[in-house]
């Protein structure tokens, strides 16, 4: 079987164009969309997704701002700053990158970003929203992912979807997205994590695979049916002899799962060029709201 790449640089282009419109309404009407985004520590992944997240809205003529702090900043520390920019008119979005040092918690910090500006869409108020199936920020990487399927016209609905990973960032999320009664959702969703027992059982039902472990060629082409669509979420840095001294692989093992499924997103230029692509219009979004321009 011919195995079909779901590109997101071409969904993410295409996103991009079509927010060019909203971009200039907003700078007609002296508003340019600025991001806070809160950098701590050395985490090199971390600095290059943050370098990554910076480019994009500067090529596209946005701000944005980064806060670099050390590994010793403490949570208050944090929170105060998060509290400023929560007050600050001139920042749209806030984005903490995460893994935060472990004397900081998460959730603290992710229920102090204001609900309005949360671009992540991680604060439980705008989780809770998706799970009722309200209009919120939706977490940028299962935005992504429901891009991909628009784009590729690939309908849900009557589909078996195994999502495996049920982290707030992509799992969970994604798993309330495809279930959702919508155009191009209300699939039937099942939900594998470390505690199911024999993921495989389930993968090779499903109509649909998402992966978002973090576990380096986890899915083999033996854990699919022909002709199953395989999202790949997963960035595993691998050691490998290359220059920069290692290698970016997916969850699936690409090999063989080409050839036997019908459509896989690539690692790299699969979901992560669409997870930026949606950072940069939930800010988009983020700033039209603060200036209540009808959507
Ligand atoms: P987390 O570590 O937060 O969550 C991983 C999830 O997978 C957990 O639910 C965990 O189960 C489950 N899991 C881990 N290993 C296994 C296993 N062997 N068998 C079954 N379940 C397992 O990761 P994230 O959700 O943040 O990220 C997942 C992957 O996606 C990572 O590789 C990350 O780098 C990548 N990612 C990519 C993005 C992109 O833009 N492309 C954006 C965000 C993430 P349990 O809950 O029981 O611990």
């Amino acid at each position: 079987m011919d195995t079909q790449i779901l590109s997101g640089k071409v969904v993410s282009a295409s996103v991009y164009k079509g927010l060019k419109s909203r971009i200039v309404k907003l700078k007609t009407n002296s508003i340019t969309p600025c991001l806070a985004v809160v950098l701590i520590g050395d985490d090199a992944p971390s600095h290059v997704y943050v370098k990554n997240k910076t480019k994009k809205f500067a090529s596209l003529n946005l701000n944005s701002e980064t806060i670099k702090l050390t590994n010793e900043t403490s949570e208050n520390a944090l929170l105060e700053i998060i509290n400023n920019l929560n007050n600050d008119n001139k920042y749209h979005g806030i984005l903490v990158q995460l893994p935060l040092p472990n004397h900081i918690n998460n959730e603290t910090i992710i229920n102090a970003i204001d609900p309005k500006k949360d671009v992540d869409g991680f604060n439980p108020v705008n989780l809770g929203r998706l799970a009722a199936g309200r209009p919120s920020f939706i977490p940028c990487t299962p935005k992504g992912i429901m891009r991909v399927f628009e784009y590729y016209k690939i309908d849900l609905s009557n589909k078996h979807v195994v999502v495996v990973g049920r982290s707030n960032i992509v799992g969970r999320p994604i798993s309330i997205l495809t279930s959702l009664k919508r155009k191009y959702s209300n699939a039937t969703t099942t939900i594998c994590h470390s505690g199911t027992k024999n993921i495989s059982y389930f993968t090779k039902q499903a109509d649909i695979v998402i992966l978002a472990l973090g576990s380096p060629e986890y899915l083999k082409g033996n854990d699919i049916k022909e002709g199953a669509v395989v999202i790949d979420v997963g960035i595993n840095r691998v050691k490998s002899q290359t220059k920069t001294g290692y290698k970016l692989l997916g969850d699936c093992e690409f090999s063989s799962i080409n050839g036997k499924a019908s459509c896989i997103s690539p690692v790299p230029g699969g979901i992560g060029p669409m997870t930026i692509a949606m950072l940069v219009e939930n800010t988009i979004e983020a700033a039209e709201k603060s200036a209540n321009f009808a959507l």
